[in-house]
């Protein structure tokens, strides 16, 4: 100590020159503060990275304070209190900081408290420096990555007694691929980030979240139970589910989830986060938007899955052996007359029997099949309506279409083809296409929409009422037809609401040239009532629920 005290002194080195050379060698941020008088002295990167007033700062201790995430400051203020008291010399903490785009960084304080003879504080100094230049913090998102996350997970089952329950959350953002091909890469980017941000404010202080693999991200909560990691989940759901903007464009984006319990589930953060995935997988397989909690049965219903594919592939490979089609009758309210149907797909299977399209559907969207069995269903669905136009010349015949089939380059060639090759008028055709993907895929999909509108097709908006358009946007879609989903008509008879609702959606849609549907229509109150609102046309089971070509013309046909 005397002899470097000694030697500087020898040297006779200018203090500025000495902390110039140092803070031009580091990427960190550096820090003076004279205890004495309670100034600083920061370097030139931190100003410009932080919102301080200058390089000179009086207080910095407890305005750097300020800019500490929410539920970082105790361990922050705790470190420097242990100073102030004398408990310690040394701060060393990790914390998220505000930086100067508004966004929390991942910071690593480092400094030292020197003293006088008598024990008061005279000098603060130190380092700070930006865990996302250090390789620890992912760069998109400004989160800490998984190794760290395998860490944490890792130091929690180590512990020799463990009283307080942990577990992790798995979250993954619902048709995340959709963004980024919908938009680019960078958009993408900025709906991870601005979500990574957003999520960390509704943290408890207990909770860390970490961005896994693309849109996957975890949270590790310590100290927990079962119901608390479900009302996070609850609250991040609510922050989901409302319209987001970022670089003025808005979007939706909603958020998946799966949940495990450290130890109770497994004591292997391999297995724990493969656990994890499967009940996120559960989730999408739901309906999406929604939290699973980890039960060795889904594994179960994950094989299933996996085996169903993998039969699916085979279906199709053998000429799509398996497949067929129902059809179900859509009636015109006014005569209620049968004038259309929906084709409905259908799939057996030697070894799972008769599986239902609800199960099977996402299996065939998630695989990319249903590009190859979309093909397939359009065209069956065509070749029957050219066939049925004989004993009804004005039929018309909707068909379900995935959005990932349209967007593909070759979709509005492929049905064109398909309605020239059967000699079908393209107005005998309604392509439906849920309501989900209409608002958030509007402009990608708009060039498609025009060309199958300006070939005379009609499209459908399917199960209104069960995303996100609200009443307000209806007007502006390119849609012909709305569909209104049952969940509306199953309430119909008890809820005044749905009844005033859907009295609005017909109306409004009336005023803008859209005709609606109402599907699920079971009963003949349930039809009187849905008669009344001025609905155009219905489905439902009180027709007839979805039946074999033959039995169509049998029942419809043959009078
Ligand atoms: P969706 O397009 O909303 O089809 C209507 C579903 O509601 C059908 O179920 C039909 O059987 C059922 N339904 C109709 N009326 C009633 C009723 O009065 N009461 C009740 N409880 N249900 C009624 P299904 O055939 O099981 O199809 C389920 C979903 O699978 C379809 O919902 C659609 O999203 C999808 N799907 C079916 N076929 C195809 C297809 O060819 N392509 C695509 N992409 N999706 C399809
Ligand atoms: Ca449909
Ligand atoms: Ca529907």
């Amino acid at each position: 100590m005397n002899e470097i005290r000694t030697i500087l002194h020898e040297l006779q080195i200018d203090p500025y020159i000495l902390y110039d050379a140092i803070v031009k060698s580091t990427d960190d941020y550096v820090y003076l503060v004279d205890m004495t008088l309670d100034v600083s002295l920061v370097s030139e990167n931190m100003l410009q990275d932080f919102d301080i007033p200058g390089r000179i700062v009086p207080g910095l201790v407890p305005l750097w304070g300020e800019l500490v995430l929410e539920k970082d400051k105790v361990r922050y203020f705790k470190s420097i209190e242990q100073m102030l008291e004398g408990i310690t010399d040394e701060h060393n903490v990790e914390y998220q900081i505000r930086n100067r785009k508004n966004e929390y960084v991942w910071v690593h304080c480092r400094g030292f408290l020197k003293r006088d003879d008598e024990g008061k504080p005279i000098l603060f100094a130190g380092v700070v420096t930006n865990l996302g230049d250090k390789g620890k913090v992912d760069h998109v998102t400004g989160l800490f990555m998984q190794t760290e996350c395998e860490k944490q997970v890792q130091l929690i089952l180590n512990q020799p007694s463990r009283n307080e329950q942990s577990g992790i959350l798995l979250l993954g953002l619902d048709d995340f691929t959709r963004i980024n091909d919908l938009n680019n890469h960078i958009f993408g980017n900025l709906v991870l980030r601005q979500f990574a941000q957003e999520i960390q404010q509704v943290l408890p202080d207990d909770a860390v979240i970490y961005r896994l693999d693309g849109d996957q991200f975890a949270i590790l909560y310590e100290n927990t139970s079962r119901q608390m990691i479900d009302d996070l989940y609850q609250k991040i759901h609510a922050y989901c589910n409302r319209q987001h903007k970022a670089d003025g464009t808005l979007y939706f984006c909603t958020a998946s989830a799966g949940i495990v319990m450290i130890g109770e589930d497994s004591d292997n953060y391999l297995d724990l986060i493969k656990y994890a995935t499967c009940a996120l997988e559960a989730s999408k397989h739901k309906g999406k938007n929604s939290c699973t909690f980890f039960t060795k049965n889904l594994i179960k219903s994950k094989l299933r899955s996996l085996e169903i594919a993998d039969n699916l592939q085979t279906s199709v490979l053998n000429n799509f052996e398996g497949f067929y089609q129902l059809y179900q009758p859509l009636a015109s309210s006014k005569a209620l007359k049968i004038d259309g149907a929906e084709a409905l797909l259908r799939w057996h299977n030697e070894k799972f029997g008769e599986v239902s399209p609800v199960e099977f559907i996402p299996i065939l969207e998630s695989s990319g099949l249903i590009v190859t069995v979309g093909k397939w269903i359009l065209e069956h669905a065509v070749k029957t309506c050219r066939k049925w136009i004989a004993y009804s010349p004005d039929f018309i015949m909707n068909i379900n279409i995935s959005y990932l089939q349209m967007l593909h380059n070759d979709f509005v060639p492929f049905v064109k083809k398909t309605l020239d090759d059967n000699g079908l008028d393209p107005k005998h055709i309604v392509l439906e296409m849920t309501e989900s993907y209409f608002v958030t895929d509007m402009i990608a999909l708009k060039d498609t929409f025009r060309e199958l509108r300006d070939m005379n097709i009609k499209i459908a908006m399917d199960d209104f009422g069960t995303g996100y358009s609200s009443l307000g946007l209806l007007a502006q879609l390119p849609a012909d037809i709305i569909k209104i989903d049952r969940i509306f008509i199953s309430a119909l008879k008890d809820i005044a609401f749905n009844r005033s609702f859907i009295g609005s959606v017909i109306e409004l849609c009336h005023s803008v040239g859209i005709t609606v549907c109402i599907e699920g229509v079971e009963d003949s109150d349930e039809l009187k009532i849905v008669l009344n609102l001025g609905a155009d046309s219905i489905q439902g089971f009180y027709f007839s629920k979805p039946i074999s070509e033959s039995d169509f013309v049998q029942r419809y046909f043959n009078s």
